[in-house]
């Protein structure tokens, strides 16, 4: 048997303290195992494993809201990672499209250059070989 969607589970219960923010088709809320302080998903309401099989309108909505999040947070995070794991080979655990939003702060890593490169850590660094 399929396990249950778990970001299905928090969008369903809309009184759910977890939920930070929502629109018409997508909910904002922490991450349970966050990767720094402030790790947020933003999901689309319906359940839909790629952003490829999402509407126009719900993947403008989805990133209307991380617009939203990014433009209005009171204590903002000096930079952020924004990234999406778009099925299994790129690294989704949860079939539900997220979007990651990971607030970067000074040091968290000795050089952050490169950010989502590194997904490819052979390909990551190009500025090393510049001329
Ligand atoms: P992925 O690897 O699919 O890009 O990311 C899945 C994310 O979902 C991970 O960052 C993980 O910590 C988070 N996560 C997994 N299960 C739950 C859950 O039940 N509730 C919440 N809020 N986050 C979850
Ligand atoms: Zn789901």
């Amino acid at each position: 048997m399929e396990k249950p969607c778990p970001f299905c589970a928090i969008v369903a219960d809309s009184s759910s303290r977890e939920i930070v923010a929502a629109n018409d088709s997508a909910v904002a809320f922490r991450d349970a195992f966050p990767v720094s302080r402030g790790h947020t998903l933003v999901v689309p309401r319906v359940h839909a494993a790629l952003l490829s099989e999402l509407s126009k309108e719900q993947s403008r909505d989805l990133f209307d809201l991380v617009y939203d999040l990014c433009a209005g947070e009171l204590y903002a995070p000096p930079a952020r990672t924004i990234g999406v794991n778009d099925g299994p080979l790129a690294g989704q655990t949860v079939a539900h499209v997220h979007v990651h939003l990971i607030p970067r702060r000074l040091g968290d890593v000795a050089d952050p250059r490169g950010g989502v490169r590194w997904v490819l850590p052979e390909q990551a660094d190009y500025w090393s070989a510049r001329p």
